[in-house]
């Protein structure tokens, strides 16, 4: 560290709105103080540290709205079985990984890309695991094999919906094994998992979480173990959501914790996949269910009301039509209740809130209420062939997600992975809101970008207007990334009239065309503290290892 406490980064291209040559940036006690050229900015700063950046591409550090931190953490750390391709092969794998005392959970398994579709016995798995417990869920989740030593501590799962006494789990029986084999997780393992997700967010340049848990998602010990291992020093930050209606208890919680809101995954339906999410017309696929409604417009309209005036975030998972057609209906109900003023300022937000209408779209907008959107859901599952088709049917899927439609009503829109359903790769969700399977539903790189940077502060409700840009006076959250030449590119021609032209000096991105080769990330940095570095050699980024300053 130099006697200053300026760093000044030159030789870079730094991604500002102030100033679209930029090539150099001033930070002072972890705030951006000055952005421009580098011969002014070392004239500007003759006592700071410089630190060259090679040409390197210098951007707001992006921010992913919706991660479950363990549930990704055990898959980073976890047994990988995507590539097992026999019996044999998935039964070693499960000797080499069995620990006596610890639960193993291992996924991705697909006995339809196997040499031979057998699957192993419970016999030859309870062999190969030697008495541990062992979930292994089937690449789409919805089933898994197991160990005897795992039904053991569920007695009633033999008499439940979806058991075998000898092939998969599915269904009820599947639900409760897997409930069973997140509760055996020791705090040791509980602590990897943390830790290894807080690493793999930092080095995908990302500097900030919300973590949607909740008491049927991970419980409240999950919570505090991971707000205490964020609370330490060189940690990307993260914001919690409960997923619970507020009451006496919530808001003690919430008070507690400090938890920016009862929401996240508040259900108020289920998901597509599933065939869970609430439809006002029957499945597709499943034409006896239009899916599943867990709340009414009454109760939900209760929880926005409770939450207005309590000065915390009301939010939910919603994303059938008829589960945002009940959400719309309680906004209006609690407009009535509190008044527009006090609704609007609270800022609530919405998750996934994939089948929504421009009328509705506009009400949310006068609402000020923020989407929290998936981008990644429409690469994997929509399109003319895709899942939310064969569900929904091509007409009804093509509607889905309509970032363009929600950004020129006026939502502000931030952008998640949902990790671990999809990975944490903040620039392929950049690029999937771009890309959209369906043409006119994308929107602009550049607001896309915004959405995944400034728009996930402003959706946990930080609107000074400076944090998520690198201006003066910002906290100097960003990422430095290896990146090709940047572009200014407005691909979908629905968005072209509000996005900027690009003859204009807009500061430009990397190509992000599907098959370009996506930003490599090269440090990340919260308020100054470097929090990644490519190439640290402790296996742990710059995260367990004291923070140094940049
Ligand atoms: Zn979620």
């Amino acid at each position: 560290m130099s006697s200053s406490n300026t760093t000044l980064l030159v030789g870079g291209r730094v991604h500002t709105p102030s100033s679209p040559d930029a090539t150099a940036m001033a930070v002072t006690d972890g705030t951006v103080v000055w952005v421009g050229q580098d011969r002014p900015g070392r004239a500007l700063h003759p006592d700071a540290e410089v630190i060259d950046l090679d040409g390197a591409f210098v951007a707001p550090a992006f921010v992913d709205a919706h991660v479950h931190a363990t549930n990704t953490g055990l898959h980073l750390t976890g047994l990988d079985l995507t590539g097992v391709r026999d019996a044999g092969e998935l039964l070693a794998a499960v000797r080499a990984a069995a620990t006596p005392g610890e639960v193993l959970l291992a996924h991705g398994w697909d006995e339809t890309c196997w040499t031979s579709p057998r699957l192993p016995s419970r016999a030859e798995l309870d062999d190969a695991a030697g008495g541990v417990p062992v979930y292994l869920s089937r690449v789409d989740v919805h089933s898994a094999l197991v160990s005897s030593a795992l039904l053991d501590l569920i007695p009633d799962a033999v008499r439940a919906e979806g058991y075998s006494p000898d092939g998969p789990l599915t269904r009820a029986a599947h639900h409760a094994t897997r409930r069973a084999a997140y509760a055996a997780i020791t705090p040791e393992q509980r602590e990897r998992a943390q830790r290894a997700f807080l690493r793999a967010a930092a080095a995908a340049g990302v500097v900030s979480v919300h973590e949607c848990a909740g008491p049927d998602i991970c419980g409240e010990d999950d919570l505090r173990a991971l707000l205490r291992l964020a609370a330490e020093p060189g940690q990307v930050e993260v914001v919690p959501y409960w997923g619970a209606l507020a009451d006496e208890s919530s808001l003690d919680l919430a008070r507690e914790l400090g938890l920016r809101g009862l929401g996240g995954d508040l259900f108020v339906d289920g998901a597509l996949g599933s065939h869970t999410a609430a439809l006002s017309a029957p499945y597709t696929d499943r034409p006896d269910t239009t899916g599943a409604r867990y709340l009414d417009a009454r109760t939900i309209a209760d929880h926005v009301v409770a939450c207005t005036e309590a000065g915390v975030q009301a939010g939910f998972h919603v994303i059938g039509d008829a589960a945002v057609t009940e959400v719309v209906e309680a906004f209006r109900l609690a407009e009535q209740a509190v008044g527009h003023r006090a609704l609007a300022s609270a800022g609530h937000r919405l998750d996934h809130v994939e089948m929504v209408t421009q009328e509705q779209a506009t009400a949310l907008a006068r609402w000020n209420v923020t989407a929290s959107v998936q981008p990644a859901f429409d690469a994997l599952w929509g399109g003319a062939d895709g899942m939310y088709a064969t569900r929904l049917g091509a007409d009804r899927a093509a509607g889905l997600n309509p970032f363009s439609m929600l950004a020129a009503e006026g939502v502000s829109l931030a952008l998640g992975s949902d990790a671990p359903v999809t990975p944490l790769d903040p620039w392929s969700g950049v690029r999937a809101a771009v890309h959209h399977r369906t043409p006119g539903s994308g929107i602009s790189a550049r607001a896309a970008f915004n959405a995944h940077t400034r728009g996930g502060h402003r959706a946990a409700g930080v609107n000074d207007g400076v944090t998520g840009s690198l201006v003066p006076g910002a906290p100097a959250h960003y990422a430095v990334w290896d990146a090709d030449e940047l572009v200014v590119a407005t691909p979908d021609s629905r968005v072209q009239r509000w996005s900027t032209d690009p003859r204009s000096r807009v500061p430009g991105l990397p190509p992000l065309d599907p098959g370009a080769a996506l930003p490599t990330c090269v440090r990340t940095v919260r308020a100054g503290t470097v929090i990644h570095e490519a190439g640290a050699t402790d296996g742990s980024g710059a995260a367990s290892a004291a923070p140094t300053r940049a």
